[in-house]
């Protein structure tokens, strides 16, 4: 049987190894007879799943004591939700644009509090990071997005926020290199990109923000739902209710993997050899080219366009790259239909013979159609 390279921006590749260790335990878990599938998220072999789960979330990216590691469900969107229902208190926050996800995410900010977009990157075609060095004012947060999957932008240095906690969406990029949680106020990750099959959201959340009767920013008002505040998962240990078992069981295994790697600094290490191989590609190529300034390029959503003018061309030439690529086994290396062109996925599953294999494609395909 022979597997693809998938350059697909979520769901997306697996290890290889997580999914046969996945396979073999299919079946009979550790000698229980039963799939992780079928068992009861409250019996004694699935304890230390989540339980290992978390506790490597919390090696891997050194999160600190006063954090609170949370496996919840309704993807990164609901986040956008859950954020400012959970944060509003002053009733305003600050959200910088750096595209559809942020654009997302602002929508349904506003419908809980004040949002002030005091930065944005829409004018340039979000194809940079707009420079924020600070962001002061009266707000609850400030919210950015840190990978931006569409566009393929990436933030390089962080805003200082003083006292404001910075929330992020880490969706396309949480554990693709080291990343220090402690400047964070919430880091949120739908995980089916570098973390596991769809179904769980990965939230770090300092303590200070899970709001309660006994927190210093006061309870929430009676009309959140129970499912949608932070303190009922976190008192909980995320097992308020099932939560998405048999996913955070793959979290898991790919957690172990990670670790086997040598952690966030080994994977950033091999992440930005494998992008950084592709963009010197695209840098030198006559026929394609990349669409995002350099200082603000994503290691993990790599967009890219050939130098055809003419629209219609273009089009065709686009069409034929991407059928031709996977007869060959490089799949879903469609662009986004906001940027046009292709765009590859490199996420920490993509081995570096994936992105080898993208790049002498494209030098068959620049020699046959310049
Ligand atoms: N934020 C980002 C940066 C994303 O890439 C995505 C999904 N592609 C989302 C949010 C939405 O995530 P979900 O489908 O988990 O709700």
């Amino acid at each position: 049987m022979n597997r693809v390279y998938n350059f697909s921006a979520g769901p997306s590749m697996l290890p290889e190894a997580v999914l046969e260790k996945a396979a073999a335990e299919l079946l009979n878990y550790q000698g229980t007879g039963q799939s992780v599938m079928e068992m009861s998220h409250r019996s004694k072999a699935y304890k230390p799943i989540i339980e290992k789960a978390e506790a490597l979330v919390r090696e891997l990216m050194n999160v600190p004591e006063n954090y609170s590691v949370l496996f919840l469900q309704g993807g990164a969107s609901l986040q956008f939700a859950m954020v400012p229902m959970n944060l509003a208190k002053k009733g305003k926050a600050a959200f910088v644009d750096t595209g559809v996800w942020s654009g997302k995410a602002i929508q349904e900010a506003k419908k809980y509090l004040t949002v002030d977009v005091i930065a944005s990157s829409k004018a340039d075609g979000y194809n940079r990071i707009p420079k924020v060095e600070k962001i002061s004012g009266d707000y609850d947060y400030a919210h950015i997005t840190l990978n931006n999957t569409i566009v393929g932008t990436a933030w390089k240095t962080l805003p200082n926020t003083g006292d404001i906690p910075l929330i992020c969406d880490a969706s396309s990029c949480i554990l693709s290199e080291p990343l220090d949680v402690s400047k964070f106020g919430i880091i949120y990750a739908g995980a089916q990109k570098n973390l596991a099959p769809a179904g769980v959201t990965l939230v770090i959340i300092r303590n200070d923000l899970i709001r309660n009767a006994d927190s210093p920013l006061g309870d929430l008002p009676e009309s959140v739902p129970t499912m949608l505040r932070y303190d009922t998962h976190a008192k909980q240990g995320s097992m308020y209710n099932t939560p998405p078992c048999y996913s955070i069981y793959i979290m898991k295994l790919v957690l172990d993997w990670i670790k086997e790697l040598g952690g966030t600094e080994a994977i950033g290490k091999i992440n930005r050899e494998k992008a950084g191989m592709f963009y010197d590609y695209l840098e030198q190529s006559a026929f394609f080219k990349p669409t995002v300034e350099q200082d603000s390029r994503s290691l993990m959503n790599i967009p890219f366009l050939t130098v055809i003018k003419d629209e219609e061309k273009a089009a065709e030439i686009n069409k034929k790259f991407v059928v031709e690529a996977e007869a060959v086994g490089l799949v879903n290396l469609a662009g986004h239909r906001l940027v046009g062109g292709m765009r590859a996925s490199v996420y920490n599953a993509m081995p570096i013979e994936g992105v080898k294999a993208l790049i002498e494609f494209m030098k068959n395909f620049e020699k046959n159609n310049a």
